[in-house]
């Protein structure tokens, strides 16, 4: 038996339905808040998310899917690929502020656990040429609110400013300086990030880096007037919607192009990987990827994560529609008669059954029952020579008898 891949999901006729509703849902609260739907192709070039994620980033080191000698790397996030997008057409041109979402599969050769795949699905939002502190607002009231429109409770956002370059790159050469004297007590990882990535320990979940992390430089006090401004009103306006918030001066998140402020929904039904959501600020990203100087801000949220939540808040899922009608026929006859008749109604957009397996009439009733057909018909010899048949309703058992040939006028709301 060949397996599925390590990592990946398969989504039943039932699991994709419940998705299904999820994403119409999304599409329609995006919509709400003037957000326009984006695709962009499954793969890029991997230069793309080398430049635009960070060549020390652990999606960008070891978690790419790349192929054709590496030339293209299947899509690990969105981030880049849209900018990459609003780069190449102009979107600019179109208007100063492009508020953008998607729905898209992303691909990362991790380590599979609860909530953490190879393949995954992500739904984010974009905001691409406001550098105001308003489309913050905007952005994270938009990420809570769908949060809540699912009825999800027990959410935590965690929120930081994490600076501009020049001021993460003051901070981050007194946090080596402070770091250096802990090399030996430091978890191997975050050794090792010292020397690639070290603004990364700050979030390390190793409790002896935890520690070590409590007493060091803090990348507030490095924030200029224009940043911690920045910060103030952002938490100021998440005040005033009644987001409350937490302050959290380790959140870093993982990706490189990340500038001023970020942060993250979590959950407590999640275990380990109790991010739902996360996202920030990446005002170098356009710049980085050939742009012009372009303030954005973005989030994204797991589909299969917030599916795992759905459940532990008892979410009710909509039941899939059942047939309105089954046709149950007996002989060749009314078989074919059926099958036009089952057609034409479909035309009329009835949803119809019938029997694809030769059964009997009890084992085509009992099938009628199983889907919880609302209507059933019975077409054997007596009602083709009649020309008429009863059209039954489950419901109540009441029956209107029917010329065969107007049976597909019925009205059977
Ligand atoms: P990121 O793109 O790493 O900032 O992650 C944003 C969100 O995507 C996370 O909060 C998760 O909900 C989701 N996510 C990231 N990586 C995975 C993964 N490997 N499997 C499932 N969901 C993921």
């Amino acid at each position: 038996m060949i397996t599925k891949p390590k990592g990946t999901l398969d989504f039943l006729p039932e699991d994709a339905f419940k998705r299904l509703h999820v994403e119409e849902k999304l599409r329609k609260i995006a919509a709400v808040f003037n957000y326009r739907e984006i695709r962009t192709p499954a793969f890029e070039k991997t230069e793309l998310f080398r430049r635009g994620i960070g060549e020390e980033t652990d999606i960008v080191s070891k978690e790419m899917y790349s192929f054709n000698d590496n030339e293209f790397t299947l899509k690990p996030e969105m981030t880049a690929p849209v900018i990459r997008s609003y780069i190449e057409n102009s979107l600019y041109n179109i208007s100063p502020v492009q508020k953008l979402y998607y729905i898209s599969n992303m691909y990362r050769h991790e380590r599979p656990q609860a909530g953490r795949y190879r393949e995954f699905s992500q739904f984010g939002a974009e905001i691409i040429g406001s550098g105001e502190y308003t489309a913050d607002i905007e952005l994270i009231a938009l990420g809570m609110f769908f949060l809540k429109e699912f009825g999800i409770k027990n959410l935590k956002i965690k929120i930081n400013n994490i600076g501009n370059l020049t001021e993460r790159s003051a901070f981050l050469k007194d946090l080596k300086l402070y770091l250096n004297d802990y090399t030996q007590k430091l978890s191997s990882e975050s050794a090792r990030r010292l020397f690639t990535n070290p603004l990364r320990i700050l979030d390390s979940k190793d409790q002896k880096d935890i520690e070590i992390v409590k007493n060091a430089p803090v990348l507030y006090d490095y924030l200029g007037e224009e940043n911690k401004n920045h910060f103030q009103n952002v938490l100021g306006g998440l005040k005033s919607l009644d987001i409350d918030y937490e302050i959290d001066h380790n959140l870093v998140r993982g990706l490189d192009y990340y500038t001023s402020t970020t942060f993250e929904i979590l959950s407590e039904n999640l275990g380990a990987q109790n991010a739902v959501l996360g996202g920030g600020r990446y005002d170098m990203l356009v710049q980085q990827l050939g742009g012009k100087p372009t303030p954005a801000i973005g989030f994204a949220c797991g589909l299969e994560r917030l599916t795992l939540v759905l459940q532990a808040n008892n979410y009710i899922f909509p039941e899939p529609k059942s047939p309105d009608l089954y046709l149950i026929t007996s002989g060749e006859k009314a078989k074919n008669k059926a099958l036009v008749l089952a057609y034409n109604l479909r035309m009329k957009n009835v949803y119809c059954e019938l029997d694809l397996l030769g059964r009997s009439i009890k084992s085509q009733m009992k099938e009628a029952n199983k889907l919880n057909a609302r209507y059933v018909v019975v077409i054997g010899e007596d009602e083709l020579s009649k020309n008429s048949a009863k059209i039954k309703k489950m419901a109540d058992g009441s029956e209107v008898e029917t010329a065969l040939n107007d049976i597909v006028n019925y009205n059977f709301n």
